[in-house]
């Protein structure tokens, strides 16, 4: 079953208008919520990004976070075979009634889908992955969350066609984050990532991942990382809603702690585990 605009329906009679405003020009906002167990992880946080995106592009928000929460937890509801679920939400400017840039008073279209979501095993990352790194052509709004993301299409397509987890993206020599998470090094028992601004998605797991590095007193820094700080780290890590927190031990053709996952890293993601079980 999937949510568009008040409706519950199969996915294969969801349609949408080639009027709308999402498709013709990407004038969209997106989300996506990690679901444990029936409980949405870090419901809040998602909720006020997404207000932010609308409000960045100017659409106004269509619904209360009531009508949200309870919109959400009925899509939730009717896949309870899933004990994990990845939400996906976006929110378009509308329909118009004929192709043209400029927009009037429209009503945001509102679609929302569940898919089956496999919890990350800690096991299955002892050996950590690969990245490659690629230069940042996106643009700098990198902050909000739109749904125009040709080039983080593009990098994620060369990952996967090089048989690596992510392209981790250089803005003038500085690290910025990855084409869909964001990105952590550890350098002498110290975390650090890139600051928020426009360069990078706030991403919401970023901000658990350096709650569960404070909970150990690990020092953790927001600032600008080289290239050379980047493949000389101890320890690189990525981050999403839908990956947690995964190891990094190999980028480019240089490895990261010899190619071995740091000591930091399984702290951090126990630690992770055990916020998503206090957010349920
Ligand atoms: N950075 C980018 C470019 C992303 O697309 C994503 C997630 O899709 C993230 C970071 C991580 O964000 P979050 O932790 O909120 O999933």
């Amino acid at each position: 079953m999937v949510y568009l605009n008040g409706d519950f329906l199969e996915k294969d009679k969801a349609f949408v208008s080639v009027m709308d405003r999402g498709f013709l020009f990407g004038d969209s906002v997106y989300e996506v919520l990690p679901v444990y167990e029936g409980n949405i992880f870090c419901f809040k946080p998602h909720l006020h990004r997404l207000s932010e995106s609308l409000e960045a592009i100017k659409i106004p928000n269509p619904y209360t976070n009531e009508k949200w929460r309870m919109t959400l937890q009925q899509l939730i509801n009717y896949h309870p075979q899933h004990t994990n679920q990845s939400i996906y939400l976006q929110v378009t400017r509308g329909c118009d009634t004929d192709r043209k840039h400029t927009y009037g008073k429209l009503k945001p279209t509102v679609y929302m889908q569940s898919s089956p979501f496999e919890a990350v095993r800690k096991e299955d990352f002892l050996s950590g992955l690969s990245a490659i790194t690629r230069d940042d052509i996106r643009w700098s709004q990198c902050n909000t969350k739109v749904t125009s993301l040709l080039a983080n299409v593009m990098y994620a397509q060369e990952a996967k066609q090089n048989n690596v987890e992510d392209v981790i993206l250089c803005r003038n020599n500085i690290v910025t984050e990855c084409s869909s998470a964001n990105l952590f090094i550890v350098k002498n028992g110290c975390v650090y990532t890139h600051p928020k601004g426009p360069h990078i998605l706030p991403g919401i797991t970023r901000e658990v991942v350096l709650e569960c590095a404070d909970y150990y007193n690990i020092n953790t820094e927001e600032v600008t990382i080289s290239k050379e700080d980047l493949l000389d780290a101890d320890e690189v890590w990525i981050s999403s809603s839908t990956r947690e927190v995964l190891p990094i031990t190999k980028i480019d053709d240089v490895l990261i702690n010899q190619g071995k996952v740091g000591g930091i890293w399984p702290l951090v993601f126990d630690r992770y585990q055990v916020e998503k079980s206090l957010n349920s």
